[in-house]
């Protein structure tokens, strides 16, 4: 593997979505894939007696708030969305003990749920087909909508964790929706540089992104269905794709089924090539998308993120909060381009 394209040296870059500074150091790409510990982990059974995601032990979770079913299934459901029975932030609001000007807090609210996304305990997203891949995009837009009527509502939240390296506490294939009656502090950054790239020119920082992406070409993955994935000019870590609709919406809520459809198909294919690229890792998938509250519409688009979990944070990135990639995205971008299953 050539690693001498496009970055000789390590560079400092801004990436113009978070504003966030990181160091591309490439050049240990190879160590770093040869030092890799596993692959992500794999679960063999189809069902698994005290999984509380399996067929048969429903009454484990909260009553669900959304099934849906692939017709013709042998199961009553094929994607079915619960509240997270240990959820990272809550309905209820006690009082924040101990908060004064220097110590503050407040009671951390809001909605967190759990989209079970397949009956059968191992069968990960590739291993699905569009079908019940479509089903998932289906039940993720459905609670997107419901979550963001709530009137607390300020931001959602929507992720997938594959694989214990990338924070799965459950082997079941789920992903989760958190919808906040706050803005984290990292969004709220995003939403600025997105308003204020608006401001100063008229359009959108995403749009104006992609357009620059593909004329640079060098880390663009493929393009196709009105799709685009790129690895991020600043991406920081290792083999890290957005995958961004060509066409310009706020908010996934917006996708049609048309639109989910061929984003399901380009879902699939960047997961595959991601897959072969980098030795079936575990990975992070993010959906960055604005809520109704957030204004305007002109200034924010959605977005799919995948973070492949190839490295771990070490001190350095502790103590600086500069993330070191030692790979650079247009070697990434490279290698998920050349990647065939
Ligand atoms: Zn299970
Ligand atoms: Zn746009």
């Amino acid at each position: 593997v050539s690693n001498t394209a496009a970055a000789p040296g390590p560079e400092l870059r801004r990436d113009p979505l978070s504003g966030e500074q990181v160091i591309i150091a490439p050049g240990r790409l190879r160590r770093l894939l040869a030092t890799r510990r596993t692959r992500a982990a794999r679960a063999e059974s189809e069902r698994v007696a005290d999984c509380p995601f399996c067929p048969g032990n429903e009454h484990q979770t909260p009553a669900p708030v959304l099934e849906l079913a692939e017709p013709g299934s042998l199961h009553p459901w094929t994607v079915r969305v619960v509240p997270n029975l240990h959820p990272a932030i809550s309905t209820q609001r006690p009082a924040p003990s101990g908060a004064d000007d220097l110590l503050r807090g407040r009671a951390a609210t809001g909605v967190h749920e759990v989209i079970v996304e397949t009956p059968l305990h191992n069968q990960e997203l590739l291993g699905r087909g569009l079908a019940s891949t479509l089903l998932l995009l289906e039940a993720v837009q459905r609670r997107l909508k419901a979550l963001d009527a709530r009137p607390a509502t300020r931001h959602v939240a929507v992720f997938k964790n594959m694989g214990v390296e990338a924070g799965a506490s459950l082997e079941h294939p789920h992903s989760q929706i958190v919808a906040l009656d706050f803005v984290p502090a990292d969004v709220r950054r995003r939403l600025q540089t997105a308003r204020r790239y608006h401001r100063a020119n008229g359009g959108c920082l995403v749009c104006a992104l992609v357009e620059r992406e593909r004329q640079a070409a060098s880390r663009v993955v493929f393009e196709s269905d009105g799709f685009i994935a790129f690895a991020p000019y600043a991406s920081n870590s290792a083999g890290e794709t957005l995958l961004i609709p060509r066409a310009h919406a706020a908010s996934f809520t917006e996708a049609t089924p048309d639109a989910r459809e061929r984003l399901g198909r380009s879902l699939i294919d960047l997961l595959r090539r991601a897959r072969q690229a980098f030795d079936d890792p575990a990975y992070n998938l993010v959906l960055q998308t604005a809520t109704s509250r957030w204004q305007p519409d002109a200034a924010l688009h959605w977005y799919w993120q995948l973070k492949p979990r190839l490295t771990r944070l070490a001190g350095f990135e502790l103590g600086t909060g500069l993330q070191i990639n030692p790979m650079a995205p247009e070697e990434a971008a490279s290698l998920l381009r050349s990647a065939t299953d």
